[in-house]
């Protein structure tokens, strides 16, 4: 178990952070960390759904790890609002301090996912703090992971509370049998974990 005080995930839309990370957070939780969400948008530009509904269907799915919410009320990540989001970014990580980051990872094909990528990667660069990002439904099949988190404990309660995002229920990835097999590693099998949550560690600053 790799454990950290003080974490911030942040992710382009609300469920980013759930759907990759949940399991892991409400394992750091159970250890005592300190866990703050980011979240750049309230939807996809161009999403129908993109509202602040969204937002709070990640502070309910949130609630199971008491963490704090930060979020932008705005549709949609583009290459303008890369100034905006940088300077909110780093007085976030100023102000909360922490010893890990989340974030998307560089194999990641949505295009907002790479915009607040490239955006915490600059921000971050003096922090002293570990980065590790994380796998979601839209990384290539080159994607890479070299850190394996057990949440064998935690897999039907992190499938109940990703499940509050009900806005996105009609996507195939938000069913519970895709969920499952989206934590599922024939590696990780192996060396028995039957459900696994995989992220690159990027620095790892002790
Ligand atoms: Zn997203």
């Amino acid at each position: 178990m790799i454990n950290f005080k003080r974490v911030l995930a942040i992710g382009a839309h609300p469920d980013d952070v759930e759907f990759s990370c949940l399991g892991y957070l409400m394992k750091l939780k159970e250890n005592g960390s300190k866990i703050t969400v980011y979240v750049a948008s309230n939807g996809s530009a161009g999403d129908p759904t993109s509202s602040v509904d969204r937002i709070d269907e990640s502070r309910n799915a949130l609630h199971c790890i008491g963490a704090e919410l930060v979020y932008r009320n705005q549709s949609g990540i583009c290459i303008t609002d890369y100034e905006k989001i940088s300077v909110e970014l780093r007085a976030l990580i100023l102000r909360t301090k922490p010893d890990l980051i989340l974030i998307h990872s560089q194999f990641d094909t949505h295009q907002e996912h790479k915009y607040l990528r490239d955006i915490v990667m600059t921000a971050s660069r003096r922090v002293p703090c570990s980065i590790f990002s994380y796998k979601s439904v839209s990384v290539t099949v080159g994607y890479q992971e070299n850190l394996y988190i057990n949440i064998n404990k935690y897999i039907d309660k992190k499938i109940e509370y990703v499940r509050m995002h009900k806005s996105q229920r009609g996507h195939v990835y938000m069913s519970e049998e895709s969920i499952r097999l989206f934590h599922v590693s024939w590696f990780a099998k192996m060396r028995t974990n039957d459900y696994i949550e995989s992220f690159y560690a990027e620095q790892i600053i002790g």
